[in-house]
């Protein structure tokens, strides 16, 4: 039961996979049937963050600091909200979102509902969230079997059963395992086990001399110590405790990738036998864990990082029972303090959020229910979400933004200087098999199996937890459900499923800046538009072009043509490389790389596309004084329009993918001549990237 806030943006989701759907035919895409729930929206107060004109700084020349010229005025007078590490266009969605959803769990709370209905499950879970003096009582007892276990271990021998037995329960906490399409057969989920267990951001916060890493490292000591004490260690005891449970950490960081080689998918990607794992590593057999998770023994699974498990089964043999009871019982209270009651709230608060990403206060108790809501049953409670909240004409304008892009993106393949035939044709092969998601799933996933009930906010996590497990456990060895959807209607995002060749829409992004039916084509285009555009590009960055139109991970270029990409892409990671996001501090270009590609492209096949829906002989409207070219680069940078804590910023620098914001508004208007000419900008504004500094790549 671990939280940890999720950076908003738009994800890259090739090794996204824990979301878990099976088909139920029977089941259509529809509201729920009567007793209706009676939601008033008007309640809602965040509104979206439109473009709009009156917002700009026309003391700002758009061709030296486009960014600022869009964005300064409006984020200097709203600043980052004490309970939120970020705020802007991108954030105040997800503001928005919450809010809606807080509306329809309290009138799901406040109802009476068939049991099972999805009504019943979300009011129920919410209000046992909100039963404060409930959890208050409970104190540590949720966990105490859990902890009780891990006490009665007698021997590091007891270690792999005691592991098996946690993830059968849905509560895995060393490695990451889950099932996914195999990259090499993207028609047949596999299991992946990968590395995990690490409590800081990234294996840099454990490794690196930085000082804000030092700083984390003895704020970390410090966190485990109170929490340990908390939960009745004495502090003496909880002191020595804490350096236990860093060392031990560190070692797994020690044996683990960082961000920037996890970026090839290779590196996720091992298949083994079951002989090969159990030979790999001696003290864990993977045989057993299989069988303790009630699966049948595979074929094959990923084990991927083989130094990462080596490291670990090297753990079981030498680091003594007590000390692995101590990181133990110390992963399995972190990982429910946000669940449990008020002091460990705020202890994991303090931490995690305060001191790591400058949070400075702490979300009101509804919005973290809903948090945990949405983790343990976020599709379910997007029915009602989607039944509430989701135009259904919305879905038509998509549907013609997501064909014209897709046009646009055929004839710039077709068009591409740089690349021969024989590979252009397999780019089209492959433009050819995407499949756009819109809005929420036709087939949505059967909760029936999950029973949710109001006197326990823990349990119910709990049964989550483990119902979510089996449910994506159920699905190792057989085919890929490709209905299911990785992300719920409430969401503010977007993503790209590179085994699936899938580009996926949630509803809850289908709103200004991004989205508006009534808005004029150039903020459309210049929001979801290029949106469309980006998810689309991720399937030709630096990772989605390492897989097929099938979904399967395979070279499909000739060798002279992937030279010329890479040399591309190279230019523009140290474009971005370039920009200094705190004093000191620049944008790792390489980390991400496949974000940038996907924007520098996006934005090229959106504006084509704009220029296809304006046809021929088109008058342009000249909005506020601005032209249509004009207002699609500037909706643009309001959808990037972001303002930062400096803590959440310097951990975005080091776990990306994203560049910040304020660097997407600009790098890739900068490098097109259309951003230049709307503008008037010349050859030597910041704005404008000329020669060989110019990139282009699709
Ligand atoms: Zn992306």
């Amino acid at each position: 039961m671990t939280f940890r806030a999720k950076p908003l943006a738009l994800a890259l989701s090739i090794s996204f996979a824990l979301a878990a759907c099976q088909p139920a035919a029977d089941q259509a895409a529809t509201a729920p049937e009567a007793p209706k729930l009676q939601v008033d929206l008007s309640q809602v107060a965040q509104q979206p963050i439109a473009f709009n004109a009156a917002d700009l700084d026309t003391s700002i020349e758009a061709c030296q600091d486009f960014n600022g010229f869009v964005n300064s005025k409006w984020l200097a007078a709203n600043p980052v909200p004490g309970d939120r590490t970020t705020w802007g266009a991108f954030p105040a969605l997800g503001e928005r979102s919450l809010q809606v959803q807080h509306e329809i769990a309290k009138a799901a709370a406040a109802g009476s509902w068939p049991a099972g209905s999805m009504e019943q499950k979300v009011g129920d879970f919410f209000a046992s969230g909100m039963d404060e003096a409930a959890i208050e009582a409970a104190g540590l007892s949720p966990i105490q079997a859990e902890l009780d276990a891990i006490a009665a271990l007698t021997a590091t021998s007891d270690i792999p059963g005691f592991i098996g037995d946690a993830y059968a329960s849905g509560q895995g906490m060393l490695f990451s395992f889950f099932a996914m399409a195999d990259y090499n057969d993207s028609t047949t989920n596999i299991a992946y086990a990968g590395q995990g267990g690490l409590s800081l951001p990234e294996r840099a916060y454990y490794l690196e001399d930085r000082e804000d890493y030092k700083q984390a490292r003895a704020a970390f000591l410090d966190h485990v110590t109170k929490l340990l004490v908390l939960a009745g260690t004495d502090e003496e005891t909880a002191k020595a405790q804490a350096q236990v449970v860093l060392d031990f950490e560190t070692r797994l960081a020690k044996a683990s990738l960082g961000r920037l080689e996890l970026r090839d998918p290779a590196t996720r990607y091992n298949p083994v036998t079951l002989a090969d794992a159990d030979a790999m590593t001696p003290n864990f057999s993977w045989t057993a864990f299989f069988a303790d998770l009630g699966v049948a023994a595979p074929e094959k699974f990923s084990l991927a990082n083989p130094n990462f498990f080596k490291e670990f089964d090297a753990m079981l043999a030498d680091v003594p029972l007590e000390q692995w009871q101590t990181w133990l019982r110390f992963r399995a209270i972190d990982g429910a303090a946000p669940y449990l009651s008020k002091a460990f709230v705020e202890r994991n608060f303090e931490f995690y959020a305060k001191t790591l990403r400058g949070q400075q206060q702490q979300q009101e108790r509804w919005k973290q229910v809903l948090g945990a809501l949405n983790g343990s049953m976020g599709e379910g409670f997007g029915q009602l979400y989607v039944a509430q909240a989701f135009p259904p004409e919305s879905k038509a304008k998509m549907e013609e933004l997501v064909g014209n892009l897709m046009a646009a993106l055929k004839v710039r393949l077709e068009n591409l200087e740089w690349m021969s035939e024989e590979t252009k044709a397999k780019a089209i092969e492959k433009w050819s098999s995407f499949t756009p998601k819109i809005g929420y799933p036709d087939v949505w996933r059967d909760w029936s199996g999950l029973e949710v009930k109001r006197d326990s906010y823990a349990g119910n996590l709990m049964a989550a937890a483990a119902f979510n497990y089996r449910y994506m456990l159920d699905k190792i060895g057989k085919p890929v459900d490709r209905n299911e959807w990785g992300m719920s209607p409430q969401t503010v995002n977007a993503y790209y499923r590179a085994t699936a060749n899938e580009i996926v829409f949630p509803a809850a992004i289908l709103q200004p800046p991004f989205f508006d039916v009534n808005a004029d084509d150039a903020l459309n285009y210049g929001g979801i538009g290029a949106v469309i555009g980006h998810e689309m590009l991720h399937g030709f960055d630096d990772q989605g072009s390492k897989f097929d139109a099938a979904g399967n991970m395979a070279n499909w270029w000739t060798d002279e043509d992937r030279a010329k990409f890479e040399a591309a892409a190279t230019k523009l990671a140290d474009q971005y490389s370039g920009y200094e996001a705190l004093p000191g501090l620049f944008v790792n270009g390489r980390l991400g790389l496949g974000e940038n590609i996907a924007d520098l492209g996006g934005t090229t096949v959106a504006y084509d596309a704009l220029k296809r829906a304006q046809g021929e002989g088109y008058t342009d409207p000249m909005i506020d004084g601005f032209s249509q070219d004009q207002r699609f680069y500037m909706n643009w940078a309001t959808v990037w329009r972001i303002a930062f804590t400096e803590a959440q910023l310097k951990q975005q620098l080091t776990v990306g993918p994203h560049s910040p914001g304020m660097f997407r508004a600009i790098g890739a208007p900068s490098n097109q001549p259309a951003f230049a000419a709307a503008f008037g900008c010349k050859e030597g504004d910041k704005m404008v990237r000329s020669g060989d500094d110019r990139v282009v790549i699709w």
